[in-house]
């Protein structure tokens, strides 16, 4: 905690941007911000090193929010020169069921001069379930406040299909350890076949994660899956590098 604190301070936290491919229109629509830790001596540090403990010490609070603003003034920033691009933030638990969550959203995106409908937060499906009923008022003033809503890493959790049903959420996100079974093992292709069908049944998007080959991606070209993210497109990338990315793929696409 004190060297997560000192870290913050310091400023050694870095928001990374993955992009999200559209695949009807074959375009970057979105982009996901994953905070990196740039240590001085270690070098970048994974979230998954950091998340759990600021997630007790209560610091994620903090750390989340920068991560919000950072990447909601960078996405602004962009605008211009990269047209509409949506952000996906994640939250953490603590954050999700912070009493002002929504007035906090609205002031970093107020300051930040980001539409509210180009702001999406993902939530994973494990914490949108741990309080099932609560997570549906959250969602729904989430919702009126003309904010998206994704749940993260479904399929790796417990749903209930009768709360999904009633959550007002807009997007699924496939979790990648079932991506990464496509061409290995039928279940896993059955799996993500039939997220796909039930999300379209409900209404919602779908998008598929950790996609990392060209046989996978058509796999869920195929299966009429809404959007993919991964290694395939590409990493997440430190924000020049996003840029670079993708007026390279505007190069190409257009020539
Ligand atoms: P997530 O939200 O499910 O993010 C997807 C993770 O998969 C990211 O790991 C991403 O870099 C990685 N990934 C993307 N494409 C591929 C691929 O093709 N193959 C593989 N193997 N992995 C891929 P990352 O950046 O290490 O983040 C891990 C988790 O940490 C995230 O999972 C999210 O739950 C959490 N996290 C990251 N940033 C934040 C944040 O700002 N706030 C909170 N509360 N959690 C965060
Ligand atoms: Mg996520
Ligand atoms: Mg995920």
């Amino acid at each position: 905690e004190k060297l997560l604190r000192r870290a913050l301070d310091l400023q050694e936290f870095v928001v990374f941007y993955q992009p999200q491919l559209d695949l009807r229109t074959d375009r970057i629509v979105s982009v996901e911000a994953l905070v990196r830790w740039n240590h001085p001596k270690t070098g970048l540090i994974a979230p998954s090193h950091f998340i759990p403990s600021a997630e007790i010490s209560g610091l994620i609070v903090q750390l989340g929010n920068w991560v919000l603003a950072t990447a909601a003034r960078q996405v602004r920033a962009w605008q211009p020169k990269l047209g509409r691009i949506r952000l996906a933030a994640n939250l953490s638990a603590r954050q999700f069921h912070d009493r002002d969550l929504r007035r906090h959203i609205a002031e970093i995106l107020d300051d930040a001069e980001l539409p509210a409908d180009l702001f999406e937060v993902e939530i994973t499906e494990s914490v949108a379930m741990a309080d099932a009923a609560q997570t549906a008022d959250i969602v729904r003033d989430l919702s009126d406040g003309g904010i998206r809503v994704a749940l993260d890493d479904f399929g790796t959790g417990y749903s209930s299909l009768s709360y999904l049903r009633s959550f007002d959420i807009d997007v699924l996100k496939v979790d990648g350890s079932f991506v990464r079974g496509i061409g290995r093992s039928t279940g896993d292709e059955t799996i993500v076949n039939t997220v796909i069908g039930m999300a379209h049944s409900l209404d919602l998007e779908v998008i598929a994660e950790g996609v990392e080959t060209r046989e996978q991606l058509a796999f869920l070209v195929s299966r009429g899956c809404d959007a993919v993210q991964g290694y395939v497109i590409a990493p997440a990338l430190p924000a020049a590098e996003f840029e670079s990315f993708i007026a390279a793929r505007r190069e190409r696409t257009s020539a």
